[in-house]
């Protein structure tokens, strides 16, 4: 907040823009103003938590769609010295009593759009609510009526008191209130202004979820931080894309998917308009565009730097950890990598390959779950992350890593003589993510194998628009490896083994093939391989 105050002071005049591509123009609000109404909400935060029944604690649960009033929801919490706690807009009721009661926050904010859900939720577990309504520049905080309000309260904080409690995807089980402190959330401020970059001229199209790590921290925090400029938009890949070719954004985050949408969208647009969209995509003004949150696969990858002339920056990160490790902003990107670690990380794997992470980056704890917390650190600090790696590799898979580096450069019409003077100790310090160890790594026949690898290869198929690769449990084998693909068109077993063994190590080579409509994937995109999986227990 002290950093807003000083863009405040400096004058910075676009904080946070609202734009759909409907409404003729976009709505804005300065720094200035939205330090003003901080300042304002947070007295009124302050009053509602200092009538909190004794021994609960400061948090403030809120669901707002992600706009102008969620930010200054969140900066007014923490100028109140409390804790953030945002909600997904589309989880269903249950599932947002879960969170309000796991964190037993005594405080529920909305957003108006969002308050026929979320008050009777907050009624029904007996917390104060309060609806933040307005317009830029101005808001007001309401709390409904008869909630008990102190006519002062004391702001109190610390860097090692919690500033934020996310909640993991729920990939791989209920999602886990995670508890970043005011210095954690800091360290992934400095560690991305400093890897990619940030100033003040920057100006980033978010589409992304607000509830998440990805979108909180890593885009709208790190901006806020930076003085730049962030403008919020409902995914739509046409209105993107336009905004992404309008020469006013200068950087842009995004999951796998969203790249598959755009490409998807660009293969529907007639030639000249598709033609103005990549050539737009060329402009100067875009200093990056990133791909995180899931494996991005080298096909996606490629076709990518093809259609826009950027080699996506992949980068590996967590709710946990924030961000761990990332390509080169300026130097080399390597596809099928996630890059070297980022400043305030430090990275080293376990004898079975699995990351280990360290650093001031690194969460407090899961949410009163002491038992969580304790299983997944090691007795010296590191933090288990559950996903398996592989850390530069032999010289003839690190050629292959740099033949592919430079296929995409090619593709982009970059200089791809960069990569050939890549220094070796970067090279062997380079980290793959073989994909998590407790759905991704199928062991089969003895051997261990990086179901993301597979994925990648058969994503060249031309008839798979779609594949999850599992073990299915399997009496000889242990593990077989199964694909469950999305098709286009018809395609049987047997072509594709024969298809795959031309491109894939015979034991890599699916044994069997699924085909559905549809795969599972939550919120964030991610493809939900328990899910799959179950289905072979039931
Ligand atoms: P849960 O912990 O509840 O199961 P989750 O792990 O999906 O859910 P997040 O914290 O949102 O929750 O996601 C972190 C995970 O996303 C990482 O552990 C990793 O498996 C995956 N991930 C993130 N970036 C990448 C990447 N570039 N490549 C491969 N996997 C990635
Ligand atoms: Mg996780």
């Amino acid at each position: 907040v002290a950093r807003i105050r000083a863009h405040a002071e400096a004058g910075l005049e676009k904080a946070v823009v609202e734009s759909d591509g409907k409404s003729a123009a976009p709505v804005v609000i300065s720094y200035r103003d939205l330090f003003r109404n901080t300042e304002e909400l947070s007295k009124k935060i302050v009053q509602l938590l200092a009538s909190r029944p004794d021994g609960s604690p400061k948090h403030v649960t809120y669901l707002a769609n992600p706009s102008i009033a969620y930010v200054i929801v969140e900066l007014a919490i923490w100028s109140a010295g409390a804790t953030c706690v945002p909600l997904s807009v589309h989880s269903p009721a249950p599932e947002l009593e879960y969170f309000v009661e796991n964190t037993e926050s005594p405080l529920c904010i909305s957003d108006p759009a969002m308050e026929g859900l979320f008050k009777p939720v907050a009624d029904k577990l007996g917390r104060a609510f309060a609806v933040i309504s307005g317009q830029s520049p101005l808001f007001t905080l309401t709390p409904a009526p008869g909630t008990p309000e102190a006519a002062e309260g004391v702001v109190q904080f610390a860097a090692g008191d919690a500033a934020l409690i996310l909640f993991t995807s729920g990939t791989t089980g209920k999602p886990k209130g995670v508890v970043h402190t005011f210095s954690s959330v800091t360290a992934t401020y400095e560690s991305l202004t400093e890897a990619w970059s940030w100033t003040s001229r920057d100006h980033t199209l978010h589409v992304l979820p607000c509830h998440h790590i990805h979108g909180v921290q890593n885009i709208l925090n790190t901006a806020l931080f930076n003085g730049a400029t962030v403008e919020f938009t409902p995914f739509d890949a046409g209105h993107c894309l336009n905004r992404i070719t309008s020469g006013d954004i200068t950087c842009f985050h995004a999951v796998p998917t969203i790249y598959v949408k755009f490409t998807q969208y660009l293969d529907k647009c007639t030639a000249e308009k598709r033609a103005e969209l990549c050539q737009g995509m060329r402009n100067e003004k875009l200093r990056y565009m990133v791909s995180g949150s899931a494996a991005l696969p080298v096909p996606t990858m490629t076709a990518w730097a093809e259609i826009s002339g950027h080699v996506l920056l992949e980068r590996y990160g967590m709710t946990e950890i924030g961000m761990a490790l990332s390509n080169n902003m300026g130097g080399t990107r390597f596809p099928g990598c996630v890059g070297w670690p980022l400043p305030n990380c430090e990275v080293k794997l376990d004898e079975e390959g699995g990351i280990l992470i360290r650093g001031p980056c690194v969460f407090k704890e899961y949410y009163r779950n002491e038992e969580a917390t304790k299983k997944e650190f090691t007795e010296d600090g590191w933090f288990k992350s559950g996903d398996s790696s592989q850390c530069g590799g032999s010289a003839e898979e690190l050629q292959v890593l740099q033949d592919g580096a430079i296929a995409v450069l090619k593709a982009t019409g970059r200089d791809s003589s960069a990569v050939g003077t890549i220094p070796e100790d970067a090279l062997k310090s380079i980290y793959r993510i073989m994909g998590r160890s407790s759905v991704d790594i199928i062991k089969s026949g003895g051997y261990k194998i990086s179901a993301l690898e597979i994925e990648s290869v058969l994503l060249t198929h031309e008839k798979i628009k779609e594949c999850a690769v599992v073990g299915k449990p399997d009496e000889t084998w242990g593990e077989k490896v199964t694909a469950v693909c999305v098709l286009d068109g018809d395609l049987s077993l047997k072509e594709l083994r024969e298809w795959g063994k031309e491109r894939l190590a015979s034991y890599k080579v699916p044994q069997e093939l699924e085909v559905v409509t549809e795969l599972p994937r939550n919120q964030m995109g991610k493809l939900e391989k328990k899910k799959i999986l179950d289905r072979y227990k039931a």
